[in-house]
């Protein structure tokens, strides 16, 4: 009988009845961990003095006795505002530190924009190159000519092949399953991690239990029928009209509203906002008259039109779904009603643009995976891979699997079904043959129902194994029994690693941090076992001894950085709960005892390589604060950037690691199962893309506060401390492995985040956390013929802040199919334009930006010439796209103009390198809003259509086109840019906003550098305040608000971000539209 008990996690509804889960796994204490000591470097460790009231110099008896006897002198640290006097032994041939005193390197901060925007140029930009050979090189090639992609099997350039021959080092997950028979794909490379933070315009699920709202706009469910066999069951309703030879489906909905029938723009009056009125390419300044054209749209398309705006009144609500689909679509999906862009100009959604349904049956559909969790880029999959060459598009997907779910059902089993041929988890797309055998629906092997799998924990019954939660939920999480582990779970293990150099004090980031961990240090995830450790550094490495029983932590300064070594190997890392109060009592005093420090070197290398020692027996956590350019022992790096170069180059260089010290290391400590994380506070160039790898490599995060300022910029420190509060409380897996497994015929080959390839298809992940997005490019190496539908499942396997190995699995399915048009029917831009991000990133780094540019504008010429060409029967005059695609060119513009990829203005390296992380990085939703912020109008906000959130009234006010013909001087716009949010104030903005909102009488009081907005006691300034307070919960991290007055140098910023505009480096978006019909024509 089974001994199956289920239960939910974190989420509020009690799906199963079992009861809490029972742990497993028996949790063992790790060995001893052992340390010779063999360095006779120099140190010197003194206690610190936490209280005022103890006496400066060593407390008896506290020392670590074997090795450290013969250590000549013991100095003491004096902790607190005299200013420090670093210990100096008399005698002692080294000193640990400089003396004090000496000139301060210190540099200003710069500021955080460059100076005002210079008045456009009238000459217009030159148009994006165009390579003139073709961008799906001839299959034979690999090596690829032209700035095109291959949207196939070949692998991108490929990283030195040394990494992914590094064998892994130490115990090692036992997550490796043989490789499945069909898995043929080239050795994914190691050049093609960098990394993304999040965002989401559509993933608007909060993670809070419950709390999730509506989105603001019905997802727009696709009724499209596609020209195959039925799948699953057949219909009740009558067969359509339109395609006789397909069957309707059994999902028929109702018609999604048409993305044009919004609510009426906000726009001021006499100003049509419908279409582009065919005025030359500086349009968007004109308030032109209307200009429809009415004759335009496509009677002769093949697919027939339906009426543009949503028919008024519950009409359609009278019939049955699937007739009032049929009625409204007469067969013709909205997701291929032929748009032509240079007419259509309202293209945006009111809200957030929904992710597509694919086109299954609804049984099917009702049950797949949720797309906040798993996206690919064609929801349906092409037959071959000529077919998918001919479309044009990428195909790939988009992961986010460790997302925060408010439901999640968690099974504890004594046996987790597998497939015997490839390993795959049982799923419900698997097919059962008969109640004793499942056919698996990657391999197609016939695998036997194991006995105890028979019995049902949900509904307590035997014989029903369809009925198991396994078999009825895409996304599942399962606690996995010893077979699943090498060794005992590790505990959860952090250490932090922080620069006290002058420059790092001057930012006043310590007091922030030691602040922050001392708020949180109960909410850190662990358990009883959780270990906890401290490194400072500046020219030398100081270590805090924190072994219980001390009566305060002591410091251990080693100044031999060439050698590292650690001091007391067994008192660094401790047990927080025995050693809490000593660590409490570092913290506090940390802050003040660098305070006075003079001494501007950084030796980050080395005190990463002490960490990474620290860290090695164990795995864990490595979390390093960095504030400048490391300039002092290993890993040194020199700066590269040019600040006059930054506008004019044509290519921008050093996007590459200066050395490949960071990313050896991070692979050792991959190794090791270590994740480092890596906060850059600085105001200088610090180098992101050597540093970045450390975390690239090593499955960490990467944290910007560029300009950071404890005085200067205080909404980078407000952002900073609710990013802090988040990273550490945040849930966290230690030990993990991701494999993501697809249907025999499919291949994964390039993989786009933040890990290590350790085999052809598993990720070396140190650490998950629920921030992270993974990309993955796919390719048809079989034909898929005979398939209906294909399935991709991706199974992560972790060791839980509590010690428990577990495996989170998510499975997707989609249909396939075999015409250009159902292709092109199912593409979904968010993902495509995710995807392509990524792979631009690669590009720039291994080719150059120009290339990545190029490589980018063609992906939207090639997939709207394929459609124009294979799809689009009859030709007509414009820039035709279908309805799915219609903000393709948008967001290839878009991230044209992104910080990680324009040019011509003055864009710092690491500013440009931090958004090419984060792209890679950051789950769709979170990447969406950096790459195409949303703009609102927030002076006229009315309660109309609002959301109630948790008796909250959250105003929806729409989302306006990002060109400044959307700002009105009379109004207030808040611009989402994901990590950061704009709020402009017109000159003559309504004078109600200005005292109801800001609490300020006039334009000329609103004050410069205001991130706050004032709580008032009024009606507007609750809607306003919910309203962003609102946007803010939809992301896990925090954006700074920032009020911009026409006269701020912020208003750059905010100007750039207005896509659709012509800059004096960039094309405006109709221009843009120009520039690819005429290539699309050629
Ligand atoms: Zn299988």
């Amino acid at each position: 009988m089974s001994m199956a008990g289920i239960n939910p996690q974190n989420g509020t509804g009690q799906p199963y009845a079992n009861g809490p889960s029972q742990n497993p796994v028996g949790v063992q204490e790790l060995p001893a961990i052992n340390y010779g000591l063999t360095h006779q470097a120099n140190y010197n460790y003194s206690p610190m003095q936490a209280k005022a009231t103890a006496p400066p110099g060593p407390a008896p008896g506290i020392y670590p006795s074997a090795p450290y006897q013969h250590v000549p002198q013991v100095s003491s640290y004096q902790a607190g505002p005299p200013p420090a006097s670093y210990p100096v032994s008399p005698g002692q041939p080294h000193l640990t530190r400089p003396p004090l005193g000496g000139p301060a390197s210190h540099t200003p901060p710069q500021s955080a924009s460059p100076g005002p925007r210079p008045p456009p140029a009238m000459s217009t930009p030159p148009p994006p190159a165009v390579s003139s050979s073709g961008y799906y090189p001839n299959p034979q090639h690999h090596q690829q000519p032209a700035p095109g992609w291959q949207y196939n099997s070949a692998p991108p350039p490929a990283g030195p092949p040394t990494a992914t021959n590094a064998p892994p080092r130490g115990p090692a997950p036992n997550h490796v399953s043989p490789p499945a028979p069909y898995s043929s794909a080239p050795s994914a490379s190691l050049s093609l991690s960098a990394v993304r933070p999040p965002t989401g315009l559509q993933g608007y699920g909060p993670p809070g239990p419950g709390s999730a709202p509506p989105p603001m706009n019905p997802p727009a469910v696709q009724q499209y029928h596609p020209s195959r066999a039925p799948y699953g069951t057949p219909p009740a309703g009558p067969p359509t009209s339109m395609k006789p030879a397909a069957p309707p489906m059994a999902n028929a909905t109702p018609p999604p509203p048409k993305a044009d029938a919004g609510p009426p723009q906000h726009g001021p009056p006499g100003r049509h906002l419908g279409h582009y009125p065919s005025l030359p390419p500086g349009y968007q300044h004109a308030a032109g008259p209307p200009n429809t054209h009415p004759a335009l749209e496509s009677a002769t398309q093949p697919y027939v039109q339906a009426p543009r705006q949503a028919p008024p009144g519950p009409g359609p609500a009278q019939l049955s779904p699937s007739l009032a689909a049929m009625s409204l679509q007469s067969g013709t999906p909205e997701s291929l009603r032929v748009v032509n862009l240079l007419q259509e100009r309202n293209l945006l959604p009111p809200g957030p643009v929904p992710a597509p349904t694919p086109c299954l049956p609804q049984d099917l559909q009702k049950i797949n995976c949720s797309p906040e969790v798993f996206r690919c880029t064609l929801t349906s999959i092409p037959q071959t891979q000529s077919l998918l060459n001919k479309a044009k598009m990428p195909l790939g997907l988009l992961l986010h699997p460790f997302k925060d779910l408010s439901q999640l059902p968690v099974v504890t089993s004594s046996a987790i079904v597998r497939c015997r041929s490839c390993r795959t988890y049982i799923n419900p797309f698997v097919s059962f043959l008969d109640q004793r055998r499942w056919k698996c629906n990657m391999c197609y092997r016939v695998n036997d129902v194991p006995e105890e799998f028979m019995y049902n924990p949900v509904s307590r019954s035997y014989g029903e194994p369809q009925r198991r939660p396994e078999v009825q939920n895409a996304t599942i999480e399962f606690i996995a029994p010893a077979e699943y582990m090498l060794r005992p779970p590790q505990p959860a293990v952090y250490l932090f690693v922080l620069d006290v150099s002058h420059n790092a004090v001057e930012t006043g980031y310590l007091k922030v941090f030691c602040q922050s961990v001392l708020d949180n240090i109960n909410a850190l995830p662990g358990d009883s076992r959780t270990k906890i450790g401290f490194i400072t550094f500046d020219s030398t490495i100081h270590f805090y001894n924190l072994q219980e029983g001390l009566s305060q932590p002591q410091m251990l300064i080693v100044s031999d950085i060439e050698d590292i070594f650690l001091p007391t190997p067994d008192s660094l890392l401790v047990n927080l709960n025995e050693s809490k109060e000593l660590v409490q009592d570092l913290l506090k005093s940390l802050p003040a005892m660098f305070e006075k420090t003079m001494e501007t070197q950084s030796a980050l290398g080395s005190a990463l390589q002490a960490a990474f020692k620290l860290l090695s027996p164990t795995g864990g956590r490595l979390s390093v604060f960095q504030t400048q350019l490391p300039n002092l022992g290993a890993g040194l790096l020199q700066s590269r950037e040019d600040p006059n170069q930054r506008a004019s180059a044509k290519d921008i260089q050093h996007l590459s690691p200066a050395t490949d010290f960071y990313k050896k290391l991070a692979l050792d400590c991959s190794g090791q199962q270590v994740a480092v994380d890596l906060f850059l506070l600085s105001s200088q160039y610090c180098d992101l893309a050597s540093l970045g790898c450390v975390a690239r490599y090593s499955a960490g995060s990467i944290y910007y506060f560029p300009s950071y300022h404890h005085q200067h910029n205080p909404a980078q420190v407000e952002r900073f401390q609710k990013d802090l509060k988040r990273y550490l409380t945040r849930k966290i897996g230690f030990e993990a492995v991701m494999r993501i497994r697809c249907t025999k015929g499919l291949s994964i080959h390039t993989f786009h985040g933040n890990f290590f390839v350790r085999s052809t298809d598993l990720l070396s992940l140190p650490n998950v956390n629920p921030d992270a997005g993974f990309a993955v490019q796919m390719s048809i190496e079989d034909n898929l013929d005979d398939m209906q539908v294909v399935s991709f499942q991706a199974a992560l396997l972790y060791t839980s802040s509590k010690g428990e190995r577990r495996i989170r699995v998510h499975t997707l399915c989609l249909p396939v199919v075999q015409s250009l048009s159902d292709i092109f029917a199912g593409a979904d831009v968010q993902a495509m334009a995710g995807l392509l991000a990524c792979m631009a990133v690669d590009r720039s780094v291994t080719a150059s930006l120009s290339d990545a540019r190029d490589a980018m504008t063609n992906a939207a010429i090639d997939s709207l010439s394929s459609y124009r060409q294979s799809v689009l029967t009859i030709q007509q005059p414009g820039l035709l796209a279908p309805a799915c695609l219609r903000l393709f060119p948008l967001y290839i513009l878009a991230l044209l103009k992104q910080k990680a990829f324009r040019t011509g203005t003055s864009t710092r390296l690491d500013d440009r390198v931090a958004a090419m992380c984060h792209l890679k990085h950051q789950p769709l939703a979170y990447a969406m809003l950096m790459i195409h912020p949303a703009l609102y109008r927030l002076d006229d906000l009315t309660d109309e259509g609002a959301l109630n959130v948790n008796e909250r009234t959250v105003p929806q006010p729409r989302v306006l086109q990002l060109s400044v013909e959307k700002l009105s001087r009379e109004g207030a716009f808040l611009m989402d840019a994901g990590t950061v949010m704009y709020l402009w104030i017109g000159r003559n903005c309504n004078p109600n906003f200005l005292t109801q909102v800001l609490g300020v009488p006039n334009y000329a009081a609103v004050p410069d550098n205001l991130y706050l907005l004032p709580e008032l006691d009024t009606a507007e300034s609750q809607r306003t305040g919910a309203f962003v307070a609102w946007l803010r919960e939809q992301r896990p991290f925090f954006p700074s608000l920032h009020v911009v007055r026409d006269e701020s140098q912020l208003k750059v910023a905010l100007m750039q971000n207005l896509i659709e505009d012509r800059t004096e480096s960039a094309l405006s978006y109709y221009e843009f539209l120009l520039h690819l019909q005429q290539q699309i024509s050629k």
